[in-house]
């Protein structure tokens, strides 16, 4: 019993001090721009997130600066993998919420087609997003990207969303060993939400050699 004792102990102690580690060297990324040990901190972002989160907030810090990095981390890793994917096996998901209230695309099973009505920033971009063969779907959920990625087997995904919705995805992406780079829209919300265009444009076309 006493052995079982110092065995959980042990454990607890060590999972505190790497839950420790991983929070000193995002800390240390996070206040000198460039990520330190990548390798280490991305699973330790997911193996004791919870407990970073509890000491993120004892320290009084902003739970979206944690998320933020650790998209910010994905993508940066990610990078190299991506730009070596020829353009026409790249397809992009956006978020149904970027659309006008007064969106006239129907819905099909491939998600929403969008009519070019120009209401919304999507039909603006939308045709410099399909450029060299690149697939576009926007889809109300999750469950619409793994169904389309089943389909039509792109070997890298961009993913926009809020913040959540992109780290979630990445992470759902890293699982299925699929390359992705998230970009998080610049207004959160359920409906008629914005975002960069020109840094989805400059995602989306990235090339071998481009930072
Ligand atoms: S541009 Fe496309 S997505 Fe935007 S509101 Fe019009 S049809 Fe809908």
């Amino acid at each position: 019993m006493l052995v079982l004792g110092y065995i959980v102990l042990v454990a607890v102690i060590l999972t505190l001090a790497y839950a420790l580690l991983i929070l000193v060297l995002t800390l240390v990324s996070m206040r000198r721009g460039r990520f330190y040990f990548p390798r280490l901190i991305k699973p330790g972002l997911i193996v004791v997130e919870g407990l970073l989160r509890s000491l993120w907030k004892a320290l009084r810090l902003d739970d979206r600066e944690l998320t933020s990095f650790a998209i910010r981390l994905r993508n940066q890793m990610n990078h190299d993998q991506f730009c070596a994917i020829p353009m026409d096996k790249r397809a992009i998901f956006l978020p149904q919420c970027l659309r006008s209230a007064d969106c006239p695309a129907d819905l099909t099973t491939e998600g929403l087609v969008c009519k070019r009505c120009m209401r919304c920033g999507i039909g603006k971009v939308i045709d410099h997003l399909e450029e060299d063969g690149r697939r576009v779907f926007i889809v109300p959920g999750s469950t619409f990207i793994k169904r389309m990625v089943k389909k039509y087997h792109p070997r890298a995904i961009v993913g926009v969303g809020c913040l959540l919705e992109v780290k979630e995805g990445l992470e759902m992406a890293e699982s299925i060993n699929m390359v992705a780079m998230g970009v998080v829209t610049s207004k959160d919300g359920c409906v008629e939400t914005d975002m960069e265009w020109d840094r989805l444009l400059e995602v989306v076309g990235l090339v071998p050699g481009t930072p």
